[in-house]
């Protein structure tokens, strides 16, 4: 049986050109970095290497650039730190936020007292943005502001043009959790008034367990893992060569690459959005996922007219099937919460119908759509 992967936002394949190279500064860069003989010196070029080609993507500096363990890491830096180090007393950020920002915010809000606001979100998924400049203006306690750029579940994108402005005037930081579009966007960090920015190389074709932090050079943190003097500092623990290289690369592809996937990968879910709403024309898209000028060309999430006793057979119809998507996001998998999410944008008789995401990449073609779409319709139109 073919299987087929539609789960691109859980996590992507890793590219073999990763794979290979990995493999070789495995074997022959094995020097701890922090080392000052030849064995470590040579580490110590490659990583430095990788976060010169990542600044300049961005157009900052090298050293506004940190390594971490995932995205997850790098959101916790910047909340925490943010709140211990630049004496933030309140965040505003919203309720379709991935877990790695919303439990670390209600996490400060209980240990730290930050205040904590929720800047309203449209039945669209899409962040208001006349609300957040009112919320900013009620107080002016120091404030950061945490938006993601895409939505992880729905795909709605946020103009970070916008926000940061808003964000400038009512002077308050701004992060970003941009996880699911780096190599997807470009970013020119000199021309935005962000502040902090988070990637995570699984999530486009590099290896698991690495990401990266932009911080603006204008703001001191200080670490959250505390130990040796890695990453200026900011990271204790011996840096993952490897895998700082697997991003490197992958990172490089992605961006050279980008137009080209990016017509691919929009081609792709515009075909999806063509087939499934005429082999399924009761369905409905959560929010704006179907309208390409207001989200992300690699997500649409789908909520299907099937009842409420069917619909506990229709994950493990595609699992059987061979076919891969995520109902609501694959962190939550196990929950029985349902995705926070789409408790936040859909209505009462919406949420009792089962929702699938679909999320697509390069490596993804039509003969899958097509057979996705069958098995979806022919388990709908099945007694
Ligand atoms: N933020 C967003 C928007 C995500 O989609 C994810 C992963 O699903 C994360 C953060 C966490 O990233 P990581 O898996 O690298 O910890």
């Amino acid at each position: 049986m073919n299987k087929i992967y539609f789960d691109n936002a859980a996590t992507t394949q890793i590219d073999p050109s990763v794979i290979e190279l990995m493999n070789g500064v495995m074997s022959n860069h094995y020097g701890n970095p922090n080392s000052t003989h030849s064995f470590g010196r040579s580490s110590r070029t490659l990583i430095e290497k990788a976060r010169k080609s990542i600044s300049k993507e961005f157009n900052v500096l090298p050293a506004e650039i940190f390594f971490t363990s995932c995205g997850t890491e790098s959101d916790n830096l910047v909340l925490i730190s943010a709140v211990r180090d630049l004496g933030v007393k309140r965040i505003i950020t919203s309720k379709i936020e991935h877990k790695a920002v919303l439990n670390v915010v209600k996490f400060l809000e209980l240990n730290d007292r930050i205040n904590v606001e929720y800047v309203k979100v449209k039945a669209n998924g899409l962040i208001d943005y006349d609300d957040l400049d009112q919320v900013l203006n009620t107080n002016k306690q120091k404030t950061l502001v945490s938006l993601m750029h895409v939505n992880n579940e729905i795909g709605s994108l946020l103009d970070l043009t916008t926000v940061g402005d808003i964000c400038k005037k009512h002077d308050a930081f701004f992060h970003s959790d941009t996880v699911q579009s780096i190599g997807k966007y470009k970013f020119d960090l000199s021309k935005l008034n962000i502040d902090f920015i988070v990637g995570s190389a699984h999530k486009f074709h590099g290896p698991k367990g690495i990401g990266f932090v932009y911080i603006n050079k204008k703001l001191k943190l200080n670490p959250l893992l505390i130990g040796g003097n890695q990453e200026r500092g900011l990271r204790a623990g011996t840096e993952s060569v490897h895998n700082i290289c697997g991003m490197e690369l992958a990172f490089i592809d992605s961006y050279n690459s980008i137009e080209k996937n990016k017509n691919y990968i929009l081609d792709l879910k515009n075909y999806f959005i063509e087939k499934i709403t005429s082999s399924i024309p009761l369905l409905k898209f959560n929010g704006i996922c179907e309208d390409n000028n207001y989200s992300t060309y690699s997500i649409l999430n789908v909520c299907l007219p099937v009842s409420k006793d069917k619909s506990v057979l229709l994950e493990f119809n595609l699992d059987l099937k061979g076919i891969a998507c995520s109902r609501g996001s694959a962190c939550q998998s196990g929950s029985n919460t349902g995705s926070h999410v789409l408790n936040s944008i859909l209505t009462k008789s919406d949420l009792e119908k089962p929702s699938l995401r679909f999320s697509f990449s390069k490596y993804n073609n039509k003969s899958e759509i097509d057979k996705v779409i069958k098995v979806l319709s022919d388990f709908i139109n099945s007694n």
